[in-house]
């Protein structure tokens, strides 16, 4: 037996597991033992109920009584007394009413779990169980858990790892020998060994570093050898041609920002090189990245390049569309904007348009990059929010020119440097760190559900003064199972009642595109006093005039979604408020608290990356194709060590191939993540 044999030649597996696990993805023996643990149960420090002490702990003792109660609509608890040879205590669950049926047997359990104060006495809270008898008999008291396989035991996986274990030893090494040696890491059947195998948590932690570091490393030379592949590549060369450019930021409403400058500035450098521009925008809400975009695509055009700006919802291609034409058509230069309701002849007008060069500036949502539409002379592809965005998605839209268009990201969620390292590994990156000027810092407050009456007169005030509002829900319709708040009922109530006075817009992802672009435009027509709606304007949606946001069952949304929504107020010189009302059973979270005290995005997401990891930040559509199993984007530690490796063995030329399984990797990074 080898690591390519198939499963069904290991004692344990009959054809029914084997299916099982062909389900899930593995098919060797060699992809079981590549299942790692996703975390580990720690039997080895196992106390009597009389010695039990407050904090994590581990029992081994029998369940006499069991019953489960539901408490309120979505919570059962099951309530356990569990006693050995010494004592009694309480465990309780929260909807894990198969606990009833596990325990019943009256078999011995080993209990894991938090001991603590709850509810006036001390318990067990939220145990997991592993029937004794099921425990291997070797003297390893660390078992490992895996990812759970649709009718597969964790004990049976177990099992058959023990079958396989001398196998483990087969294991390839991935890494070059020096890195290994010099950054002092396991070797690879090691950590693998130690990860299904450990006899210590300190040994699981040098796995993970090792495996971790692996990862990343791939990752990372996947970047840095992306990099060296573009650095070859030619583009549009566009000089820089200073009339042009002073002559649209004359005709701007205001002065540009010190940041502002330096951007572009950094941009129309770029461009005037060979090779094609690789750059991230990153600005915080609200610091005006769209100007900028606007601006290069002027000197663009004026070159003979078209530009093309995608955005992630129709609502901001919308926006940008009419926010560009009023800056660029005075300039001679002509903005389509492409996006699924334009329909029928117009769209096909549009087509031609765009194929003949007759429309220089054209933004677009997704609609943009169908094989359909065909550019002139694409040379200048922007891509808004581009978090929002796959990498497959970018490429697409790079393809529809003739040599490669130089590109601009944006984002509006600043990534701390250490993440932009492992996501933007191969691109330049330009900040914008100043508002304009005259920006007041947004006034932020958690608001308690119970005194609504006078956050009303607040809003209300403000609209007297000629502002507008936002009030956030996260439903579209109510829901008889909870209380959280919906757009649709909170839109009646609001009408019908505490604003009976003034005009209410509702906006939501279910109305027609049409419909959608109609209310929004009223709001920002000013016919609208305040827009109830859901998430949809969480991104880029820019109303200067609007000052209040009041977010409903702010609780429920994410630290970046939270600093996204707010931005949407605090975009003109008037100063801006930022209510977020908590639901009515839950007390203010880390999260909330965090808001409330800071209005800095980079601060932000650096405590977001703290609460939640590194998913939430960056764009799930990368995050899971990256498909980091071991490593996490917070460690950045680890990656700063993978970077400096990586970019060595990058500049040192060293042939990938004698690495059989660690070039395989890098080629499916760099294939994920190139741009060419
Ligand atoms: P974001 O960076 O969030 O995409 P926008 O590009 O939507 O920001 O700009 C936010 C608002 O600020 C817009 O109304 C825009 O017209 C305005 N703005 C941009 N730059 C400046 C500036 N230098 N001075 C004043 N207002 C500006
Ligand atoms: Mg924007």
């Amino acid at each position: 037996m080898n690591l390519v044999s198939p499963l069904d030649k290991v004692k344990g597996i009959g054809a029914k597991t084997g299916e099982q696990f062909d389900l899930a993805g593995i098919h060797t023996v060699g992809d079981l033992i590549e299942f790692l643990p996703r975390n580990y149960e720690d039997f080895s420090h196992v106390t009597t109920i009389a010695g039990i002490k407050p904090g994590k702990a581990t029992i081994k003792a029998h369940c006499e009584k069991i019953a489960t109660r539901p408490v309120r609509r979505g919570l059962r608890i099951t309530t356990a007394t569990l006693t050995d040879d010494t004592g009694k205590l309480q465990a309780v669950w929260f909807n894990q009413p198969y606990r009833e049926t596990q325990l019943k047997s009256g078999e011995d359990f080993y209990f894991s779990g938090e001991f603590e104060f709850n509810y006036n006495r001390y318990q067990l809270t939220n145990p997991s169980a592993e029937m004794v008898k099921d425990m291997p008999v070797q003297t390893d008291r660390i078992l490992p858990v895996y990812r759970s396989i649709k009718g597969l035991k964790t004990t049976l996986v177990r099992k058959i790892l023990a079958e396989l274990r001398p196998l483990i030893t087969m294991l390839p090494e991935t890494l070059p020998a020096d890195i290994i040696k010099s950054e002092k890491l396991m070797s690879r059947s090691d950590a693998v060994l130690a990860m299904h195998f450990p006899e210590t948590m300190a040994e699981v932690q040098s796995a993970r570093e090792r495996l971790g570091f692996e990862e990343l490393f791939q990752l990372l030379l996947a970047s840095q050898l992306n990099r060296q592949e573009n650095a070859k590549l030619t583009g549009w060369t566009i000089p820089f041609e200073q009339p042009v450019v002073a002559d649209f930021v004359k005709r701007l409403p205001f002065a540009l920002t010190g940041a502002q400058r330096r951007a572009a500035w950094e941009i129309i450098q770029d461009m005037e090189r060979k090779t094609p521009m690789n750059r991230l925008l990153q600005g915080d809400v609200g610091s005006g990245k769209t100007v900028v975009a606007g601006l290069v695509a002027c000197q663009v055009a004026h070159f003979g390049f078209q530009t093309a700006i995608m955005a992630p919802t129709e609502i901001l291609a919308s926006q940008h569309a009419e926010t560009l034409s009023k800056l660029l058509q005075p300039l001679g230069i002509t903005v389509g904007l492409l996006t699924g309701s334009v329909k029928g002849m117009a769209r096909k007008t549009l087509y031609e348009q765009i194929a003949n060069g007759s429309v220089q500036v054209v933004v677009g949502t997704h609609a943009l990059i169908q094989e359909t539409v065909k550019f002139h002379k694409l040379g200048f592809v922007v891509i808004d929010e581009q978090h929002r965005f796959g990498v497959k998605q970018r490429q697409l839209l790079l393809d529809k020119s003739e040599f490669m268009p130089h590109m601009l990201a944006m984002t509006a969620t600043p990534i701390p440097r250490s993440l932009a390292l492992t996501v933007y590994g191969e691109l330049d990156i330009s900040i914008l760190n100043e508002l304009p000027t005259g920006r007041k810092p947004i006034a932020t407050k958690i608001w308690s559900p119970n005194s609504r009456a006078q956050l009303y007169e607040k809003v209300d005030a403000e609209i007297t003064a000629g502002r507008q509002a936002y009030v956030i829900c996260s439903l579209i319709e109510d829901n008889p199972e909870n209380d959280i708040k919906s757009v649709q009922a909170e839109y009646v109530k609001l009408q019908n009642s505490i604003f009976k006075h003034r005009r209410i817009g509702l906006l939501h992802g279910k109305l027609k595109p049409a419909d959608k672009d109609e209310v929004m435009q009223k709001f920002s027509r000013g016919e609208f006093d305040i827009l109830v709606s859901t998430t949809v304007v969480e991104v880029g949606v820019d109303v200067p005039n609007a000052t209040v946001i009041v977010i409903e069952n702010a609780d429920r949304f994410g630290l970046s979604q939270l600093h996204q929504l707010r931005g949407r107020v605090g975009r003109s010189v008037h100063q801006s408020y930022c209510y977020l009302i908590n639901s009515i059973s839950a007390k203010p979270s880390q999260r909330l608290r965090e808001i409330e005290k800071s209005n800095d995005g980079f601060y932000l997401a650096e405590v977001d990356l703290k609460l939640r990891g590194p998913g939430e930040i960056y764009g799930r559509a990368q995050h899971g194709a990256l498909n980091l199993q071991i490593a996490t984007l917070a460690d950045t530690k680890l990656i700063a060590r993978a970077q400096k490796r990586a970019k060595v063995f990058a500049e040192s030329g060293q042939n990938m191939l004698q690495y059989k399984q660690l070039a395989t990797q890098v080629q499916y990074y760099q294939r994920l993540t190139t741009l060419n």
